[in-house]
């Protein structure tokens, strides 16, 4: 059977290759088995976050010398398009953490905060969470109303934020904040790191997904919380441009999450089209299944090569802010498309939960709307292109 993963290992580095073999056998093992359990419970067991940080997988980007794996963003899309080809709720759980909190620690923080945070971070000895979306503003991210004020030595925050990935166990969050109401709406938004204790932090209930179910996604409240002043994390009133800075990132992973999800329905679809026999042959076998699979294969190397030009573009310090829109947006419509087809090849079987690729199917559906939607990554690939303002 083809291993779609396999179509680009020309591009790969031998490096590369080791750690797509790593990945691909620990997915297939610890995770793959699970995957419609932890749908249905909602919950990845601590040992197995346990067991991905003992692998590097959460402190992908985080240097050794703070415990990190110290890989790239290559390795960060080989690692999530495997975990995510057996679940897309764990993908999800460790793309929010790397490619978000850990992300913001690496652009913003100082040495001393970095040294504090990234390490246990980095070894899985606690999940991070990175809140922006607040009820009122989503793609509008730049409208928040949380609101910092300096109160001697201590920073007091007040706000609600929802849709917080990997919140309801989190050891630490990266809270977005207003510091400067007079500023307008994008120059006067500062990062905070919040411990889990905080006095005043309320975690809110799980919220019962459509898909991604595995990754836990809950509100989170401020009433309140007081944290150092030396918790400030990037210079005053500029967070908001380490936010795009993260996301220009972020949706490297977002991307890969999405090739991961679409290659797992491929596979599957070709399992079972070379199983399943009607009008005394397998479905392999009719040029109309074929064809579906010849569009379903060659569009999820299309979506791989544009996530993986934006992540080599970042490893090599360049900017990747219109690829990384274009392979985020590419993916996961493509995601979409395939889970879809692969669905149709499955029949009425593919409409049973025992199939994983109605699952991979409600997954995917996130991939359009998480770390911006469809709609804002074709205004920033628009903006980029017809050089307009921000
Ligand atoms: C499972 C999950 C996990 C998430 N994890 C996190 C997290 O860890 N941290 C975090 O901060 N956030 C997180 N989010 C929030 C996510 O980033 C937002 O849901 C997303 O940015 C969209 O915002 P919204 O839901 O408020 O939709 P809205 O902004 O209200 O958009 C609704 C619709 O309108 C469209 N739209 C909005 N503005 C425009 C425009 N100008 N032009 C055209 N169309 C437009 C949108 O594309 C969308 O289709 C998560 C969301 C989900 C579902």
């Amino acid at each position: 059977m083809v291993i779609m993963a396999n179509t680009m290992d020309y591009e790969l580095p031998e490096e590369m290759v080791m750690l797509r073999d790593m990945a691909r056998k620990f997915a297939a093992e610890r995770i793959g088995p699970n995957a419609r359990e932890w749908d249905r419970t909602g919950e990845i067991p601590l040992e197995v976050v346990k067991e991905l940080g003992e692998l590097g997988f959460l402190g992908v980007r985080v240097p050794p010398e703070l415990g990190g794996a110290g890989i790239g963003y290559l390795g960060m899309s080989v690692i999530i398009e495997e975990l995510a080809r057996q679940c897309g709720g764990t993908a999800l759980m460790v793309s929010a953490h790397n490619g978000l909190c850990c992300a913001h620690l690496m652009v913003g923080a100082n040495d001393a905060q970095k040294k504090k945070y990234l390490p246990p971070l980095a070894r899985g000895e606690m999940l991070g969470s990175w809140c922006l979306t607040e009820p009122g503003s989503g793609s509008d991210a730049a409208a928040l109303k949380t609101r910092a004020v300096l109160d001697g030595d201590t920073w007091v925050i007040n706000g609600s934020k929802v849709f917080v990935t990997n919140g309801s166990r989190a050891g630490v969050y990266i809270v977005h904040a207003r510091t400067d109401p007079e500023a307008s709406k994008a120059k006067g938004i500062s990062s905070f790191i919040v411990e889990r204790d905080t006095a005043g932090l309320e975690i809110g209930p799980k919220e019962d997904k459509m898909g991604v179910r595995a990754s836990d996604t809950v509100p989170v409240t401020l009433e309140d919380v007081r944290v150092p002043r030396e918790n400030l994390c990037g210079e005053l009133h500029k967070g908001f441009y380490d936010v795009m800075r993260v996301l220009e990132r972020g949706r490297i992973t977002i991307g890969s999450l999405s090739v991961g999800l679409a290659r797992g329905a491929f596979e599957e679809s070709v399992r079972y089209a070379t199983e399943r026999e009607q009008f005394g042959k397998p479905l392999a076998k009719m040029q109309a299944i074929q064809f579906k699979l010849a569009d379903m294969a060659t569009q999820i190397d299309a979506a791989r090569l544009l996530v993986r030009k934006s992540a080599i573009l970042q490893d090599s310090g360049k900017s990747s802010n219109l690829e990384s829109a274009m392979g985020k947006l590419y993916a996961s419509e493509m995601a979409t498309r395939v889970c879809l087809d692969a669905i149709q090849i499955h029949g009425g079987y593919g409409y049973l939960k025992d199939m994983p690729v109605e699952r991979l199917m409600r997954d995917a559906q996130l991939c359009e709307i998480g770390e911006g939607s469809s709609e804002i990554q074709r205004l920033v690939i628009a903006r980029q292109l017809l050089d307009l303002p921000k």
